[in-house]
This record gives structure tokens, sequence and C-alpha cells, in this order.
């Protein structure tokens, strides 16, 4: 095939571009390192009992835009799963986000939506009075300024630290805009989306069904430095990250990775599909029972047996999987500096998706951005 453009990378973002490219009959070759499409999203079947698994981390599909869920519904039915996350604090199991029942369930109370707005409010002014705080200097002043100490200590200090590897008290204020606070019942966790639920065949098979135009080639296990020499001009989508393309002459851009121990049971089951872990003493953030996704199949529900899987928050150097950029001033000024050097050196090269573009993106937004980018293409 004589391609009109070469797309690397065959996550969300890639394959939306390959496929709405195709549509126009353009011709697309689309590789992928992994042996794998679906890039990050990538789930499969196991085969005795009927429970997809997400190889990296739980992914739970939702969105607020029409267009993106039209686009994506051409592909893949969904069922109609709604996402909530209960968080253990010493044991305990509390909804979150942060609602009326997490709140009475904490102080051992049973406040009315309104009493508790002006106990929460109360706690504020003490805590921010403690610890003199009039303007947030770090994340830690910033929790407790947004709903007191105790909430902050018990649900959200611990599982920032694991998670970003060091002590609130080194994150800046910045990062942490908002904390949900519901003073109601409501315990689902996406509760703006318009849009949510698990594809009823998992996500790989929506990637594969993006990807059956005759006009699109795929290369699986093809790192974008095999192919680089013989397709120095050939209009490139890149959805990898741009520190690697330059073979990080500038520096590294920083990331949190993460591994995952996982192990099939007949003993122990979650009873949810995700329960976050808020104390210091487990060193994991999350752990995964991947059946309960499932609602729209009782027999996979029902399975006797559970793939659980943890999660446990890494460092990162170059080779290991990057998942969270660390967006601060002097990363976002290194990657500036990337986009120069690329323009200047590799002009044929567009970057894209969540790695390309240093950010962290749900699917939904993969999706829509890589739609915007196929109208100026
Ligand atoms: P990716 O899926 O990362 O795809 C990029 C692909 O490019 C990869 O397969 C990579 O192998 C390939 N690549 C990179 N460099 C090269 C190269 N040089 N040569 C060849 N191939 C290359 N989103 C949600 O909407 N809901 C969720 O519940 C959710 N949960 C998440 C949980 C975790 C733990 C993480 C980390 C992310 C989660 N996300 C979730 C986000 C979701 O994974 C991303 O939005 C999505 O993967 C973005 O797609 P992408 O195509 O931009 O990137």
């Amino acid at each position: 095939m004589n391609y009109d453009y070469l797309i690397v990378g065959a996550g969300f973002f890639g394959a939306t571009v390959a496929e709405r490219l195709a549509s126009r009959g353009k011709k697309v070759l689309i590789i992928d390192r992994r042996p794998h499409l679906a890039g990050n999203a990538y789930s499969y079947t196991d085969q005795e009992t009927g429970i997809e698994i997400h190889q990296y981390g739980s992914h739970i599909f939702h969105t607020e835009s029409d267009e993106v869920w039209a686009y994506i519904t051409k592909f893949t039915a969904f069922n109609n799963y709604v996402h909530t996350v209960p968080t253990r604090h010493n044991g305990k199991l509390y909804p979150m986000p942060i609602n009326l029942d997490t709140i009475n369930l904490l102080y051992g109370k049973d406040f009315t939506p309104e009493e508790a707005e002006q106990f929460i409010a109360q706690e504020i002014k003490k805590d921010t009075a403690k610890y003199h705080i009039e303007d947030p200097q770090n994340f830690e002043e910033k929790g407790i300024s947004l709903i007191g100490e105790r909430l902050y200590q018990a649900f959200i200090k611990n599982y920032t630290e694991k998670q970003w590897g060091t002590s609130a008290k080194n994150l800046s204020a910045e990062i942490l805009k908002r904390i949900p606070v519901r003073f109601n019942h409501d315990d689902r966790y996406f509760a703006s989306a318009k849009h949510q639920g698990i594809p009823k065949n998992g996500y790989t098979k929506i990637i594969e069904k993006m990807l059956t135009s005759p006009n699109i080639e795929i290369k699986l296990g093809t790192s974008y430095k095999d192919l680089a020499q013989d397709f120095k001009s050939l209009k490139t989508i890149y959805t990898g990250p741009v520190d690697e393309l330059l073979d990080y002459e500038l520096g590294v851009l920083p990331y949190r990775s993460l591994h995952f121990e996982s192990k099939w049971s007949e003993t122990e089951d979650l009873g949810h599909a995700v329960i976050n872990e808020a104390d210091a003493n487990i060193p994991y953030t999350r752990t995964h029972d991947y059946k309960y996704y499932q609602i729209h199949q009782p027999e996979v529900l029902n399975s006797k047996k559970s793939y659980l899987c943890q999660e446990f928050p890494d460092d990162y150097i170059p080779g290991k999987e990057a998942y969270y950029p660390i967006n601060n001033p002097d990363s976002a000024a290194l990657y500036q500096k990337y986009l120069e050097l690329l323009k200047q050196r590799y002009p044929h090269i567009i970057l894209g998706g969540r790695l390309g573009a240093y950010q962290y993106w749900d699917m939904d937004i993969a999706i829509k951005n890589a739609l915007g980018l196929t109208k100026t293409l």
C-alpha cells in the first residue's frame, strides 16, 4: 500500500484518527510497539470465567459529550454500569466522593444535609485557624482549607501521598482546585457524565472494529524507530512520548508509573468493581475485581472466581510505562521546548494522544481530541 498517513500508537486516539481518515479514502498504516491493540484501554476475556480483564487497570467509559457518545456507539454497545467507588479507611468502607453518608459515618452522627453543611463549615473554620491557614501554601493546607482536617486526613492525604510518592506538603496547592463534597446520598463517581457504561464485548473489540477498513494496515509489535527511516517524509501522527522521540535530548518529562499485582481467588471477593485504599499502611491505592463491571452477564457476575488486581503507584524512569504526567511549571516549560525542537527537526510529525499531549486524558477526551484533529487534516 502507498500510505497517506502513518499513525504511531493504536490506542483510542490513534484508532480514531485512523478510522476517520480511512473513511475519507486515505490509506493509513497504524503501528503499535505493544503486541495488542487498544493502548492502555486494552482488555481481554478470560476463557474459563468470561471475566474481561483490564490489563492496565479499570477503565470505565464516561462522557459528557454527545458527539463522542454518538461516535463510540457505532462500534460497541454499552451496559448500564454506573461507577461507584467505596474507600476503605480503618477497615471500614465509606462512599467516595465524600457525601452526607461519608460525613455521618466518619463522625458517628446523623446529620441532615443542612446540619452537615454547617458542621463542615465550622470544622474548616476551626482547623484553618488552628494551622493559621489564610492563603494555602501547599496541597495539605489547601486540603484542610477545603474540607477540614479530619476528612482530609482520613480520605485525601494518604491516598495522595501514595499516588504521588511524596508528602502532601511538597505538592503544590495549585493541583487541588476543589474536593467534591455532596450533602446528599449521591455516591455516583461520575455524577456529571451524561453517558457511561462498560462496552459489552470489552475495549479491544471496539478498536478492532474501528480498524476494519481495507484502507487501514495494522502492524503490532512495531516501534516507530523500526520504521522511521522508511517514512521520513510521510505525514505521521505520533501518540507516544515526545521526549523519547527526541532521545531525551533536553531531559526526561516526569511521570508517575504503576504496577499491578493480580491473583485468582475463590475465597476472596471484593463485592465491588473497585475499592480505594485510603490508609498509609496499605501500599496500594486500589483493588479491582473486574467481574463486577459485567452486569449484563449474570453468569460472569456470579462466577465463583474473582480476578483481584492491586494497583501500586511507582516511580517512573524511561522504559517503564508512563501513566500520569507530573504537570507543573517546570515540566510544562520542558514540554514546550520539546515542541519547538520537534517542529524544527521533524516537521512531518503531529503529536497526539495523552502521551503526545503530556496530559492525563480520559478515553472520551482522547476520542474528542482525535475527532477534532482529523477535521483539520
Ligand atoms: P494510549 O492508550 O496510551 O495509547 C498510546 C499507544 O501508543 C500505546 O499503546 C503505546 O504502546 C503506543 N506507542 C507509544 N510510543 C510508541 C512508539 N514509539 N512506537 C510504537 N507505538 C508506540 N480513561 C477513562 O475514560 N476511564 C477510565 O476509567 C480510565 N481509567 C484509567 C486507569 C489508569 C490506571 C490509567 C493510567 C488511565 C485510565 N484512563 C481512563 C485513561 C485512558 O487509558 C486514556 O484516556 C487512553 O488510553 C488514551 O488513549 P491514547 O490513544 O491517547 O493513549
